[in-house]
C-alpha cells in the first residue's frame, strides 16, 4: 500500500496535505471525512486518511485498488512528498518541470527555486547506466542547477555498485585500498536512498541517514557533500561510529561462533 501525503478535494477545491496538518487536525479529518470527498492523486479512487504505526499521517486507496502499477504509484507519491517538503522549506516547487541549458534539455521530476538557488530532484525508477546519471547531472551543473538523485533500494544498490567500480578504476588503480572500508560514491552524482514505508526515510552508503526535509535543506544550502566516497551532511562522525559499531558487532559474533 503506497502512502501519499496529499489528496485532492472533489469539486476542484484544492488539496489536503498531511504534512501541513497538526495531529489534532488529522484526527479530526479521520473522524469527519466522508468516503468520496477526497480522491487519490494517482487515480479517481477515494482517499482514506490513515496513520502509520509510528504516527505518521498519510492517504491510501479506499479499496487498495489503483489503475497504475505499484511502481508508478510509488514514483508519484515520492514526487509529491519531495515537492511538499521543498515548499515547506520556502521553495517554489513543481513536478515534471521542463527546462534547458547549454548542454541540453531536461524534465525534472521535482523542480524547486529559492532565491537564486535552483534544484532538480530526480526520483529515478527505471534502470539507467552510470553514464546517464552523469550526463544528466552535467547538464544541470552546466546550467547552474543543483541536482539530487533519490532512489529506491534496489536501484540505489545497482548505482552504488557501478559507482564503486568506477571509483576503484579511476581513483584506486583497480585495487581495493589495503586498509579501511571502501566507500563507493562519486562526487559528481549526489545520491541517497529513499523509502516511503513504513515512514519516509533517507539513508545511504556508510550509514548515512536523514529525514527528507533535513536532506533537502542540506542540498539547498550546499551542505550535502561527498567526502571520501560517502555522501553526508555533517554527520560523518556519527556515520563512522555506526560503521565501527557494526564491525565490532560482526567481529564479536564471529568470535562467539569460533568459540562454540
Ligand atoms: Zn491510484
Amino acid at each position: 500500500m503506497v502512502q501519499f501525503v496529499e489528496a485532492r478535494r472533489v469539486g476542484g477545491d484544492g488539496v489536503v496535505n498531511a504534512l501541513r496538518m497538526t495531529r489534532t487536525e488529522w484526527e479530526q479529518l479521520q473522524r469527519t471525512y466522508s468516503v468520496g470527498e477526497l480522491v487519490m492523486p494517482c487515480c479517481p479512487s477515494p482517499a482514506i486518511p490513515k496513520l502509520s504505526p509510528n504516527g505518521h499521517p498519510f492517504f491510501a486507496h479506499a479499496s487498495g485498488a489503483c489503475s497504475s502499477s505499484e511502481e508508478s504509484q510509488w514514483h508519484q507519491a515520492a514526487k509529491i512528498l519531495v515537492r511538499s517538503a521543498l515548499e515547506d522549506l520556502g521553495c517554489t516547487a513543481s513536478m515534471e518541470e521542463p527546462g534547458s541549458g547549454d548542454r541540453g534539455r531536461w524534465q525534472a521530476d521535482v523542480w524547486a527555486e529559492r532565491g537564486s538557488v535552483k534544484l532538480a530532484v530526480e526520483i529515478q525508477r527505471s534502470y539507467q547506466s552510470l553514464r546517464d546519471y552523469r550526463d544528466r547531472q552535467e547538464r544541470y551543473r552546466a546550467a547552474g542547477v543543483l541536482g539530487l538523485w533519490l532512489l529506491r533500494s534496489d536501484r540505489y544498490h545497482t548505482l552504488c555498485k557501478s559507482m564503486g567500480k568506477e571509483r576503484l578504476r579511476t581513483e584506486f588503480g583497480g585495487k581495493f585500498p589495503p586498509e579501511g572500508h571502501f566507500s563507493p560514491c562519486l562526487a559528481d552524482v549526489p545520491v541517497a536512498r529513499l523509502e516511503l514505508e513504513p515512514d519516509p526515510t533517507i539513508t545511504g552508503a556508510g550509514f548515512f541517514s536523514a529525514s527528507v526535509p533535513q536532506l533537502l535543506d542540506a542540498v539547498l544550502t550546499g551542505r550535502f557533500r561527498c567526502i571520501d566516497g560517502l555522501w553526508c551532511i555533517d554527520n560523518l562522525d556519527s556515520m563512522r561510529q555506526a560503521l565501527k559499531d557494526s564491525r565490532d558487532r560482526a567481529a564479536a559474533e564471529r568470535e562467539a561462533k569460533r568459540r562454540r
